[in-house]
């Protein structure tokens, strides 16, 4: 059994409590569900002079949903996602990416802040929210700012926050009536972390494709991506898109050998789950 090292411990009442402790020691850690950041400290990974406990900051939680707009505070539970009434094709698809997320305990104590932050390649909430075009509200002492999912990391476990700034909320429009959604992780044993996974979400008029999103996770060097798919508006969909779609996120994989799998067969399921994905928003078309 693994203990963590005797810590300074805080649990603020306020944000602004919260973001004056983190300028005011050099080695802050933020714990928010704490189910990785526990973990790393009881491992030793890391060695902070304050950890400071965001979980239950009230300006931290709450789902709204605001002129077609969702509004979710970071320090939401991953069971609150999946418990919430509002049933629209974009929270949906997020709906289903959050109960795919480990087992009840994790989901449980687990945030929806904790998710995007620690930017594993293979968690469930990312490739969702990247589908979804997620607005991230970052706070810090000056004042906020918005940053899209999409470039909020630079690599695996590597993202745009400062040392000295939280993640307050997570923003995104319900794309609504006429989308369909699909997520799928792909994992070898129960309550694994994703092998791969795709988000997907689609709108096609008549025959025509007129918008398509396909987010894939699960690379171990690349934390989840967005497949280009800009250029398919206004195309009715076949075989040929299709095998178009596949190649560009084979061409987007950059995998090693890891635990989950060898490179060689990341790239091949992401290759199956891409086309699972493609024909599962699309399908009625080809
Ligand atoms: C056995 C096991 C299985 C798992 N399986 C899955 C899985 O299947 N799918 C999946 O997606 N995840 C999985 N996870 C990962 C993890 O449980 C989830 O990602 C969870 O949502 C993390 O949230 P948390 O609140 O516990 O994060 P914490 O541990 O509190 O924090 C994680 C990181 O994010 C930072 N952080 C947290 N909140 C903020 C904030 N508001 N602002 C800035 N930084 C912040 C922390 O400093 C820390 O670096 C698993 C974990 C374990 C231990």
């Amino acid at each position: 059994m693994l203990y963590p090292p005797q810590i300074n411990y805080e649990r603020p009442e306020s944000i602004s409590e919260a973001l004056s402790l983190l300028n005011e020691h050099s080695r802050p850690f933020l714990i928010a569900g704490g189910t990785i950041g526990v973990l790393n400290l009881k491992r030793r990974a890391l060695s902070p002079d304050l950890v400071i406990d965001i979980g239950r900051l009230k300006e931290l939680k709450g789902i709204d949903f605001r002129d077609e707009k969702y509004r979710i505070g970071s320090a939401v539970k991953i069971y609150e996602i999946i418990d919430s009434e509002f049933n629209g094709p974009g929270f949906s698809l997020l709906k289903k990416a959050a109960s795919s997320v480990g087992d009840p305990l994790l989901r449980n104590m687990g945030t929806v802040g904790g998710n995007v932050c620690i930017g594993d390649p293979s968690n469930d909430l990312p490739p969702a929210l990247l589908a979804l075009g997620a607005e991230l509200n970052i706070v810090g002492k000056a004042g906020s700012r918005n940053l899209n999912i999409s470039s909020f990391y630079i690599g695996p476990y590597r993202n745009l926050l400062a040392k000295n700034e939280i993640l307050g909320s997570i923003n995104f429009a319900e794309p609504g009536k006429g989308y369909r959604w699909f997520y799928y992780k792909h994992y070898i044993r129960h309550l694994d972390h994703s092998v791969v996974n795709v988000a997907a979400l689609a709108k096609v008029e008549g025959k025509k494709i007129d918008d398509l999103r396909i987010a894939i996770g699960g690379m171990s060097v690349r934390v989840p991506t967005l497949i280009e798919t800009s250029w398919i508006k206004g195309i009715t969909a076949g075989q040929e898109e299709l095998q178009r779609v596949v190649k560009l996120a084979s061409e987007k994989c950059l995998c090693l050998d890891d635990r989950h799998g060898s490179a060689e067969y990341k790239k091949n399921m992401i290759e199956k789950v891409t086309q699972m994905a493609f024909l599962s928003v699309v399908g009625g078309v080809l």
